[in-house]
């Protein structure tokens, strides 16, 4: 049994009985005996069911986001927006199973054909920081192609989860096809890794933890999508809209309070333009409404846990702090968020995945500075870039070694383009219009006209 705890409160939220080795087993054998016939629906059933699934998942979209307001302690206007992301994403993927395309290629004597075989079962581990959005990241897809899902949700936010795999019944995804395994990440992950049923393995969470998870996969040589840790840049020169640049950096970091992989948690800031940025930072942050996350108005919540919130604090104790906004009292897990000045690149505060409402801000002379300080870290996975110069946009853009960048703008995630992490950050691409191939094995067949 896991306690779980309401991060705005401290209170207690619910039980939840965690998996143990035996069900994970018995999951995993279920869902490959629903592959067979998963995998051999016509492939417009496939995609009605996904399409019933998404349509369920948004009549639910108000409850289950009430639900990780509770459970994970994210803003409403935010948990809203995750419950329509992933039914955003049954909804694009439900498209691929007509669309599964093979090649015909060329060949003397006969005719090549290849075909996108679904790989069988495929375990999804999710950490506790979006809980709804990188399930349906792998889920959707990978049903799509014609695959079982097992799902294991982190250990402290596992209800939403837990809500959308009954839903799959409701809209008629068969059993066995869709399961969701509340537990331990030792136990129920880890057998993804070991189980020789589960083909694939797409881990999303700590690159500590990836690196085990890679590492138990090559023993098959499973197949395996990491999606790791960040410590991205926004980097803004002074030719750029300061004031535009300033107002919206708190967003980029300090969203989901700061528990983003692809939080900008490190500021560079052209030197002619560093005071003035500062300033209007300053006022941005000050602004920012760290209010109860159920409330409509509220920009920022709690931290996920007590764990979380003073491994954070660690940071800010480490730090000579430049400026902090406000947080609410109480007994729920708040931090301020909180502007550094950062001197050197071996502050931790400058060099360490905070995964929290914690940014650095650091001046540069000249371009060639920028990228080198945007891309000394072993991380590579999201970034912004701010100038009203093209060619710079385009240069400095192809120079900054990370896999989604946004130049004038913060976005980072779209369901429809592809999102995945160079160096430390991952392996492999999520989302996009391939996601579905990355579940696939690619078979090629010769048939002889003899
Ligand atoms: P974590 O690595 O501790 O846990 C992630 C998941 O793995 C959980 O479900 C956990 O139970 C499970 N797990 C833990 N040990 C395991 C093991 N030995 N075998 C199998 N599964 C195991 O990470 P976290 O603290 O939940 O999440 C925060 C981290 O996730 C941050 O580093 C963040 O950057 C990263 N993250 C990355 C992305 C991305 O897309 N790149 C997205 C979100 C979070």
């Amino acid at each position: 049994m896991t306690t779980l705890i309401n991060p705005t409160t401290g209170a207690a939220l619910r039980e939840v009985p965690s998996a143990s080795l035996d069900d994970t087993d018995t999951a995993i054998e279920r869902a490959q005996e629903a592959f067979v016939s998963w995998r051999a629906l016509a492939p417009g059933e496939r995609a009605r069911l996904l399409r019933s699934f998404a349509a369920i998942v948004d009549a639910h979209n108000e409850e289950l986001a009430r639900l990780e307001v509770e459970n994970s302690g994210h803003t409403i206007g935010n948990a809203r927006w995750e419950a329509g992301n992933v039914r955003d994403c049954l909804n694009y993927y439900s498209a691929a199973p007509e669309r599964l395309f093979g090649r015909q290629i060329p060949v003397a004597g006969g005719v090549d054909v290849t075909f996108r075989e679904p790989l069988g079962v495929v375990g999804i581990i999710v950490p506790w920081n979006f809980p709804m959005p990188i399930a349906g990241w792998g889920f959707a897809p990978a049903l799509a192609a014609g695959n079982t899902v097992v799902l294991k949700p982190a250990e402290i936010t596992p209800l939403t989860a837990m809500r959308i795999a009954e839903l799959a019944i409701e809209a008629g995804i068969p059993q066995g096809v869709f399961t969701v395994l509340p537990g331990q990440g030792s136990v129920v992950g880890q057998r993804f890794v070991s189980h020789p049923l589960v083909r694939k393995v797409c881990f999303t969470g700590s690159t500590e933890v990836g690196k085990q998870i890679m590492a138990g996969c090559a023993d098959q040589v499973k197949r395996v999508t990491l999606e790791l840790g960040g410590k991205s840049a926004n980097v803004v020169f002074a030719d750029a809209d300061i004031a535009k640049a300033a107002a919206t950096a708190p967003y980029a970091v300090f969203d989901n309070a700061g528990q983003d992989c692809c939080a900008r948690s490190r500021i560079l800031v052209e030197r002619s333009a560093y005071d003035e940025f500062v300033g209007r930072l300053e006022t941005a942050v000050q602004q920012m409404k760290v209010v109860d996350p159920s409330l409509d108005e509220s920009e920022m919540g709690p931290m996920v846990s007590a764990r979380q919130r003073d491994a954070v604090q660690g940071y800010i104790d480490g730090a000579t702090i430049a400026f902090q906004g406000t947080s609410p009292g109480g007994d729920g897990f708040w931090l301020p968020p909180t502007v550094v000045e950062s001197k050197a690149t071996d502050e931790p505060v400058w060099r360490e995945e905070v995964f929290g409402p914690v940014v650095a801000v650091m001046a540069f002379d000249d371009e060639e500075q920028a990228v080198a300080l945007a891309n000394d870290t072993e991380y590579g996975l999201s970034g912004s870039i701010y100038t009203r110069d093209l060619g710079r946009a385009l240069r400095v853009s192809r120079a900054i070694e990370s896999g989604n960048l946004s130049v004038n703008s913060h976005s980072s995630v779209r369901y429809w383009t592809p999102f995945g992490g160079f160096k430390q950050s991952g392996l492999g691409r999520e989302l996009g219009p391939d996601a579905p191939n990355a579940f696939t094995e690619e078979k090629n067949v010769f048939f002889s006209d003899d």
